[in-house]
């Protein structure tokens, strides 16, 4: 820049001085030196790399070219105001780089590790699982964990977006990122810093950029071919008209054709747009909304069909046993045990509920021949019996008649040695927001709801009915699931994009089969955030017309960005060829259209 202003000064002097002839030249060619001789020497050195149409080049080209007729200050003014037009750009695209690194802030600078009696500041880095650190009132966690004294309430507004602190105390998790608000925590920590969902987050983040929106690689390959047509149509438009038309002169058309060059450079375009998108994920991540990249914010606004897994995605995935039916061998209680020891290993809601409503310890043996079949149950052995514990598909497939009648809510059967015991019934409730969620779905466009879940018919209809739900498919397996998605896509028109979410339990396979995955709830679910091209931070189906909200808002500056930047590039070409504008106005529009197409990409992130 300090080059710059010296060109800057000399081209001033040049203007004023009462100056002629060779001295005149030699003035205003020291202050082209000065202020473009660094886009010259980065023009000679992309095409030395075989990139030669860049807006170095065409810079170059134009400013030449004004020297070449005698131009002297339009050539140096061409170079001031590109290179004081870039720099402002610079400014620009670093601002709004920073501030979404700075709404990313969430990686911890130290950890207080616990040793003895007191604490030591430590690298998170260097923190290995099990180890215990000490969180201070105010400092943000470093390492996800477990409390294991104390009690606080968690800032938690950078990972999910969420305003209201979230109450914590021993036994509950907390994750790197999050803000102790007040008391003093003791955390046992369960994930090494490469493995917290800080890192991840992070990562997930700066990855974002490499995926490319369609508009974006559009962009790219338009400017390829734009720039070159450019700069062949000025070459005949200085070389044609003097030949063939009576009466043109040399320096007319010269000083039009270099019109064209100083205005077709893209740049405009070719930084606004992935800025546009960068900024739209940014916002997205700052209300709670990870978009794995710029091609999935762009498909969601082509979203016409949504298919939902029930469980933890419409339901809040947390059941609760609200009655035991026995046939009589074994009592309530007897059964319940039996059914909390056939659960002890299993992650899955239904297994945490029935373990909750035992609410003893279970001293749960180790069998060899124990299996889980996702979407059924489980088979093990309790007591020395064989137990299988799951639903009625499950029973069905084995042959094991089940007594005790219809329900429509989850029924978890038990057979101890193939003889039917009787049933746990289980309830989910249906999320508070789930309906209102799906009704702005429709408004925005989205025309076809479906509902996929391993669950019975009578519990599926009761929530369908009361959801509005156009279609269900019940009584399905994991792998059922990616079936009807593939199918249900094969059968979507043209252009229009599916999306499933799910909360990442048993449904990875479709998360990353369908056109855009969306995990819930994903805090902690490792496999969603891997498969998943969206995960909202909470559970709250409310995040996803709002995602929609930000591809839409997203989409709409980068098409105004691209309508402003050709319109008034074509307007400043026409006046131009007609010899209407002069060089100055044309890198005016250039840098000004550059300038403010910028800025108007940073609203994205807003
Ligand atoms: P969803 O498709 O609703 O998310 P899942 O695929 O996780 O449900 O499970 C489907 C069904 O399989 C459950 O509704 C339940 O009946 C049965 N099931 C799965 N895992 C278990 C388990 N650990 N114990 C009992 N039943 C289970
Ligand atoms: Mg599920």
């Amino acid at each position: 820049m300090k080059y710059v202003a010296a060109g800057a000064v000399l081209f001033i002097f040049g203007l004023m001085l009462p100056i002629e002839g060779i001295p005149r030249l030699l003035l205003f060619l020291a202050a082209y030196a000065l202020a473009g001789g660094e886009v010259v020497l980065r023009a000679l050195r992309n095409i030395s790399r075989g990139q030669i149409f860049d807006e170095n080049f065409l810079m170059t080209v134009a400013t030449i070219g004004a020297f070449a007729i005698g131009e002297y200050p339009e050539g140096v003014a061409v170079m001031l105001f590109y290179q004081v037009g870039e720099y402002f750009q610079d400014l620009a695209v670093n601002k709004s780089r920073r501030s979404i690194a700075s709404l990313m802030d969430i990686r911890p600078d130290y950890a207080n590790l616990i040793e003895g009696e007191g604490s030591r500041r430590v690298e998170p880095q260097t923190i290995s699982i099990g180890e215990d650190i000490l969180i201070k009132p105010g400092e943000r966690v470093p390492l996800d964990g477990i409390i294991t004294s104390g009690s606080s309430s968690m800032d938690t507004a950078a990972l999910t977006g969420e305003s209201l602190p979230r109450d914590v105390t021993v036994g509950d998790s907390v994750l790197g990122g999050f803000v102790n608000r007040q008391g003093l925590l003791k955390v046992k920590v369960s994930k090494p810093y490469g493995e917290s969902t800080v890192s991840r987050i992070l990562q997930l983040v700066e990855d974002a950029g490499a995926r490319k929106a369609p508009t974006e690689s559009f962009i790219t390959r338009f400017a390829k071919v734009y720039t070159p047509a450019v700069v062949f149509t000025a070459l005949f438009l200085a070389v044609l008209p003097p030949l063939f038309i009576e009466g043109a002169s040399f320096y007319d058309w010269v000083y039009r054709a270099l019109i064209f060059l100083v205005v077709s450079c893209p740049c405009a375009l070719v930084i606004s747009i992935p800025l546009g998108f960068f900024g739209g994920i940014g916002g997205a991540s700052r209300n709670g909304i990870l978009v794995k990249g710029g091609n999935y914010l762009e498909a969601l606004n082509y979203m016409d069909t949504i298919v939902l897994d029930k469980t933890g995605t419409l339901t809040e995935g947390k059941f609760k046993v609200s009655e035991i039916y026995t046939n009589g061998r074994l009592t309530k209680e007897e059964l319940l045990r039996v059914a909390a020891i056939a659960e002890a290993h299993s992650s899955h809601p239904i297994a945490l509920s029935i373990l909750e409503a035992y609410g003893k310890p279970v001293e749960n043996g180790s069998d060899p021949g124990h299996k889980e079949h996702a979407g059924l149950g489980i088979e093990t052995t309790v007591d020395g019996a064989n137990v299988l514990i799951g639903n009625d598909a499950l029973f069905n497939k084995r042959g094991i008649l089940m007594e005790g009648g219809n329900s429509d809510s989850t029924v978890v059967n038990i057979a101890v040695d193939g003889k039917y015991e009787g049933h746990i019934t289980v309830e989910d409730r249906i999320k508070s927001n789930a309906g209102k969620a799906i009704s702005e779905l429709r408004s925005m466009g989205v025309s076809q709801v479906i509902m996929l879940t391993g669950d019975n018919k009578n519990t599926t209809e009761r929530v369908a009915a009361e959801l509005g739900i156009d279609k269900v498919y019940y009584e399905l397996l994991p792998q059922d699931k990616v079936g009807i998605v593939e199918e249900l896509m094969e059968n979507s028109s043209n252009g229009k994009k599916l999306a499933f979410a799910g909360d990442g339990i048993n449904d990875a396979p479709v998360l990353a089969r369908a056109d855009i995955g969306i995990a819930m709830g994903a805090m902690g679910s490792d496999a969603a955030i891997e498969a998943a091209d969206v995960v909202l931070m909470t559970d709250d189906l409310e995040k996803l017309p709002q995602a929609l909200r930000i591809a839409r808002k997203t989409r709409r500056i980068v098409w105004q960005n691209i309508a402003f930047a050709l319109g008034v590039k074509g307007i400043v070409l026409l006046l131009g060829a007609g010899g209407l504008a002069t060089m100055w106005e044309a890198v005016f529009a250039d840098v000004g259209v550059a300038i403010i197409a910028v800025l108007n990409s940073t609203r994205a992130m807003k």
